[in-house]
């Protein structure tokens, strides 16, 4: 080939591989914008700290992050449990910790731990990270050495993240504080969504934690949580109804029943959502008492 040809094809090529670099740069500014367009904005909540800006479907936190896979339903909240079609979805793809985790459309209580994950959360730097929102951190076939790895990541987590873990196995949650210094940045929370589930308040009220919470969800019926809120157990109350194609009915009384005792004590309440087959066939989201959004957090 001449050597002016040769010039000419390297400047043409020089030229193509420079519009292709625009191109591409401009692509993915144009995916971060879109991207900030899908997060809502924050809002001031009616008192207390300012919204976190929310990437999940659930809209009391930040992330979520799930370290260990696969569960068992213990209770009468777990009937509708959404993680099982998560878990049958993954399991299937081979994502990585599902394997064994579902069988028959139902956990079958083996657990799958991925290390990464753990380690995940020394890295997160975020405002809230709900952990392990796909099982439950207390499961009694997760090690007590994968619980504290868990909690030494987080302790280490050095960018000022706040942890939010949720159980039905309160007492072994309990058990587990009276022998690890629970970090403030660590929140402690039991799901108590009917009465025969009061009685993990009662574990939650030995669990060393600064910040100590209740999940009110899917709410099966009217609650008293006095004795709790009135003896500091719990500094946080979340409230919301069941979703999904067989929810069952939450009735607005007993919402606002919990809203006025936590009124009454002075306790930061998240009212998430109504019951409904999806937030779009809500009658109202989010869901509001005397024309309020009740997002407060401790
Ligand atoms: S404890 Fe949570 S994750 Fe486990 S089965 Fe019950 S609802 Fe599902």
């Amino acid at each position: 080939m001449p050597t002016s040809t040769l010039a000419i094809a390297t400047v043409i090529t020089a030229i193509a591989v420079a519009a292709l670099l625009h191109w591409m740069v401009r692509l993915i500014r144009s995916a971060d914008k879109a991207d900030d367009k899908a997060v809502p904005p924050a809002s001031l909540a009616p008192f207390g700290r300012k919204e976190p800006v929310n990437h999940t479907g659930i809209a009391w936190t930040t992330k979520t992050v799930n370290p260990f896979k696969g569960c068992s339903q213990c209770s009468p909240e777990c009937q509708g449990c959404y993680a099982i079609q998560w878990a049958v979805r993954h399991q299937a793809k081979g994502s990585r910790g599902y394997a064994g985790t579902v069988k028959d459309g139902k956990f079958t209580g083996v657990i799958g731990i991925v290390p990464d994950e753990i380690d995940r959360l020394a890295k997160i730097n975020t405002d809230l990270v709900f952990v392990n929102s796909m099982s439950d951190t207390y499961h009694s076939r997760v090690p007590d050495s994968a619980v504290k790895a868990v909690f030494d990541a987080m302790a280490a987590n050095p960018f000022g993240t706040r942890f939010q873990i949720l159980t039905k196995r309160a007492t072994r949650m309990a058990k587990f504080s009276q022998g690890y210094a629970i970090p403030d940045k660590v929140w402690c929370g039991v799901t108590v969504g009917c009465k025969k589930s009061l009685h993990r308040l009662d574990a939650l009220r030995q669990v060393k934690a600064a910040v100590r919470w209740v999940s009110c969800e899917p709410l099966l019926g009217p609650l008293d949580l006095t004795p709790w809120l009135a003896d500091g157990t719990l500094s946080w109350v979340v409230v919301g109804g069941e979703s999904g194609p067989r929810f069952r009915p939450m009735d607005k009384k007993w919402v606002e029943d919990i809203w006025q005792q936590c009124q009454r004590y002075g306790v930061p309440v998240f009212l998430k959502q109504w019951s409904a087959r999806s937030p779009k066939t809500q009658t109202e989201y989010p869901p509001t008492i005397n024309g309020q959004v009740w997002h407060q957090f401790p």
